[in-house]
């Protein structure tokens, strides 16, 4: 099987470089890139006035399967993967049960490659049942098919055994992903704690929650040489420790999800629980910290934390509102309109903090168009105005904040090992 992707401008983030060219897939892989490749005789996407770059690969998701299936399936979650541009995702281990041993970890990858839309690799959990009482088996795990270790939504309190899972993962050569949050600063808050929550009388959690804990754990890393990889950063305070912690040669990576550098606390006013987010969203001050960090390579990824739960789960007062809103299907329209359209960053730059960067982090053989590369795609229409409908969203979720926002920049076209699974819009 063929296709021949034409006239788009190619984004190569493994060469760091930009051109106009065509690329030529053929069984799953990528057989040649190069300018006015012959169309005689196979099936041809025209890609005319748009962007062709690696498949992009959310390395942060809720797929919520096994055990929450009312609020997402790996079948809908990956479609909603695809309608959203990415062709590669990772799932976090807080299903039910949750994915702390090889048996779970084998069933999310095969329940993947039965219903999956796209690719998508599972996370194992670093504590038994994320409890952060005793670790899973992390070697059993990782021979399943397990990309990372992460307690995503749990964070593992004991810092001595946190320590040891970092030892353990260092040996596996595995990252640890670290959801950074001291539960005692933070219990009982159900937003940024600051000006806003003041107003709107809500217990806050304060933003020194969130940096403790990145300081504990890039020492732990610091100490053990494990790679560790922040979560969700919010704060300025993340920033500045991450960059001065890679400045002196730390092995830590960051991300940052699209809500958290396209939104603030203001956000909350109206008391909209699609605004209700684990770590909160911040100030103007964090949100331009949070920039900065992409800009200058302190944060790696942009990842969504794509959480997904019920109508009825969120349709309760704010307090007693789950955590989690749905990013998988905005994100792309995000990126292109507050990073890219905004000079923050460039598409290249933007582009490789959604494939190589992530790819690297999981040690995936994804994120580049070389040939022979799996014939993973993204085609983006960078041009396109249009506006957030959740009831448009191939997921099942609806939580988004974005409702009714204008954005510039769509996914037109999904491509996984050669096959076309979403195009303008529609899943195929
Ligand atoms: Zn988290």
């Amino acid at each position: 099987m063929k296709l021949l992707i034409k006239g788009g401008t190619v984004i190569d983030p493994a060469a760091g470089k930009v051109a106009e060219k065509d690329i030529l897939l053929a069984d799953g892989k990528i057989a040649e890139t190069g300018t006015d490749l012959s169309t005689g005789g196979v099936e041809v996407l025209d890609a005319g006035g748009k962007l062709v770059a690696p498949g992009l690969i959310d390395m942060h998701v809720h797929l919520r399967e096994p055990g929450f299936e009312a609020k997402e399936t790996i079948f809908s979650g990956t479609r909603a993967a695809a309608r959203g541009g990415f062709s590669t995702v990772a799932c976090m281990p807080n299903t039910n049960p949750v994915a702390d041993n090889a048996a779970i970890i084998a069933y999310i990858k095969n329940r993947a490659r039965a219903k999956g839309a796209v690719n998508a690799f599972p996370i194992g959990a670093i504590t038994r049942e994320s409890k952060g009482e005793e670790l899973a088996e992390m070697g059993d795990m990782k021979e399943a098919g397990a990309v990372a270790f992460s307690d995503d939504g749990m964070p593992v309190m004991n810092a001595g055994l946190l320590r040891r899972a970092m030892q353990y993962a260092r040996m596996l050569g595995l990252t640890i992903i670290s959801h950074c949050e001291d539960k005692n600063l933070s219990a009982g808050g159900a937003m940024h704690e600051g000006y806003m929550s003041t107003v709107l009388g809500l217990k806050g959690i304060t933003s020194s929650a969130e940096d403790v804990m990145v300081a504990r754990d890039i020492l732990l890393a610091e100490e053990t040489g494990c790679r560790l990889h922040i979560a969700h950063v919010s704060t300025a305070g993340s920033v500045r420790l991450i960059r001065a912690a890679k400045a002196r040669g730390v092995k830590v990576t960051a991300e940052v999800t699209p809500h958290h550098f396209s939104l603030t606390a203001e956000a909350v006013a109206g008391y909209d629980t699609s605004t209700k987010v684990n770590p909160p969203l911040r100030t103007a001050a964090d949100v331009a910290a949070v920039k900065e960090g992409l800009a200058d390579g302190t944060i790696d990824v942009i990842a969504t934390d794509h959480a997904p739960h019920t109508v009825e789960e969120k349709d309760v007062e704010y307090e007693l509102a789950p955590f989690g809103l749905v990013g998988l299907e905005t994100a792309v329209g995000l990126v292109w309109t507050e990073l890219v359209a905004t000079g923050v960053l460039t598409p290249l730059q933007a582009i490789t903090k959604l494939t190589i960067n992530p790819a690297s982090i999981l040690g995936l053989s994804k994120g580049t168009l070389m040939t022979c590369a799996d014939a993973d795609i993204t085609i983006i229409d960078p041009e396109i105005s249009w506006t957030v409908e959740p009831a448009q969203f191939a997921g099942k979720g609806r939580n988004t904040p974005f409702t009714g926002r204008l954005l510039k920049g769509l996914p037109y076209a999904t491509i996984v090992s050669g096959r076309i699974v979403m195009r303008d819009g529609i899943i195929k």
